[in-house]
């Protein structure tokens, strides 16, 4: 592996390729081109801070591979950002819109920041800085990026404005997950966590059991986290415990999920509602339940804490939550994992949505934008379903081969340049 990107995160993410690249004998040639990223950007961005003075933040846009069009991939402000952490989160994208069947390469980019410790005009300046600087490698038919962990609509907005005024014209199509004012899609904000909720539906109908009573636990609270929530709870399920990065939550009889929103939209932590027990970040993934839904961070299930769950099934709404470590251990346990790539693709399908639309200049209702997303992720489902039963695999594996299988074939199909 290329010393340059080492991390445990890009480790993990290797190990897992290499492993499904053996089971499809890919060619050594292609294997070592998808084993690095095509094209990584390192940059430092010095920005003025309210006090005067100036710091300086370094930045990462890698692009993975490019081989079925442009990249598309969110963008992360968090202080553990790094380049490995860039180039796994870059690896998986370039998989997740390969199984999805969308038009698109794999990509990814981030800040080692906390967002929470800026003021909005530093946040503002970050973002504007770090666009001028990732500049030359994006645009609407180069790269695309989109909200990750740490970041916004607002931010969005940000990028696609410091683009727009440097190319000199209007681009809405240099991003996605922007706000609708500016063209922006109905339904993209919550697009990823009501995908994971179509997902987890998916599943729960293949092993033939309802959803209502169905106990789920989640840890993340953000944008991700919060509409697989709700659109769980509206299915009928009960969300026993939930958690953002200074604690959580438990009741075993469910949580009022539009209410702790409601809270955190005033400024409150998860943490500071009353009516249930506070739990710490580690007691939620022990805590009894039927579905656990890890909606934060990379790693966080892994052979530390992997026998100590209690569910039936893991549905992977964060990127890369499981290390290949857990997996074993889970696997061993008969606990079922809905792998990344697939149960938190609904925001990079309908990210494809938002630029299709803008593209198109012709807007869908958000009814159109639910139902299209709906069946593709239950396609999807079946599809890997049906594969991981026939090659007598783990979805996980099974949903990767699919992936890496699509983006080899185009590569033999297009050939080497020059
Ligand atoms: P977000 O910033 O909106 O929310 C993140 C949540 O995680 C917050 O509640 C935060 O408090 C919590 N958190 C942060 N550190 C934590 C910790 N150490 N322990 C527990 N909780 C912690 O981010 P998001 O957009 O919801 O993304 C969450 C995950 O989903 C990330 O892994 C991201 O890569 C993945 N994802 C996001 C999208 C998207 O469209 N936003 C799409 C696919 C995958």
């Amino acid at each position: 592996m290329n010393d340059f990107f080492k991390s445990t995160a890009f480790e993990n993410s290797v190990l897992q390729f290499e492993k499904v690249c053996e089971i499809l004998q890919i060619e050594d040639w292609i294997v070592e081109k998808f084993r690095t990223p095509q094209r990584t950007l390192i940059v430092d961005c010095p920005i003025k801070m309210d006090d005067g003075n100036i710091k300086v933040f370094s930045g990462y846009r890698i692009q993975h591979n490019q081989t079925l069009g442009p990249c598309k991939g969110g963008i992360r402000y968090h202080p553990n950002v790094d380049m490995g952490e860039v180039a796994s989160l870059a690896m998986n994208m370039t998989w997740k819109c390969a199984l999805a069947e969308l038009p698109f390469g794999g990509a990814k980019g981030g800040i080692a920041v906390d967002p929470k410790l800026l003021s909005a005009d530093e946040l503002q300046r970050l973002s504007r800085r770090y666009t001028a600087e990732i500049l030359p490698i994006i645009g609407p038919n180069k790269d695309i990026p989109a909200p990750d962990l740490g970041t916004n609509a607002q931010i969005m907005s940000w990028i696609m404005d410091t683009y727009s005024m440097s190319v000199g014209y209007t681009a809405p199509s240099v991003v996605t997950g922007k706000p609708l004012n500016i063209g922006g899609s109905l339904g993209r904000e919550e697009a990823t966590g009501f995908g994971v909720a179509f997902a987890t539906e998916s599943v729960l109908k293949h092993q033939k059991k309802e959803l209502s009573n169905t106990e789920v636990s989640i840890q993340g609270f953000g944008n991700v986290g919060k509409y697989a929530a709700l659109k769980l709870k509206e299915m009928g399920c009960i969300i026993v415990a939930i958690s953002d990065s200074q604690g959580g939550i438990y009741n075993p009889f469910g949580l009022p999920v539009e209410n702790i929103i409601e809270l955190q939209e005033e400024g409150m932590k998860v943490s500071e509602y009353k009516e249930a027990d506070k739990i710490t970040n580690e007691e939620l993934f022990g805590i009894e339940c039927d579905i656990l839904i890890p909606a934060a961070l990379g790693g966080v299930i892994n052979k530390d804490n992997s026998s100590d769950l209690k569910c039936h099934l893991v549905v992977e709404a964060a990127n890369g939550p499981t290390t290949p470590e857990a997996d074993e251990i889970l696997e061993d346990r008969q606990i079922k994992v809905l792998p990344d790539i697939l149960s938190n693709s609904g925001g990079v399908i309908v990210s494809y949505f938002e630029w299709v639309q803008g593209i198109q200049e012709y807007y869908w209702l958000k009814e159109m934008v639910f139902n299209e997303l709906k069946t593709r992720i239950q396609n999807k489902f079946n599809k890997v379903i049906e594969y991981a039963d026939d090659k007598h695999s783990t979805l996980r594996s099974a949903a990767l081969m699919m992936g890496i299988q699509r983006v080899a074939d185009a590569t033999r199909s297009r050939g080497i340049y020059p």
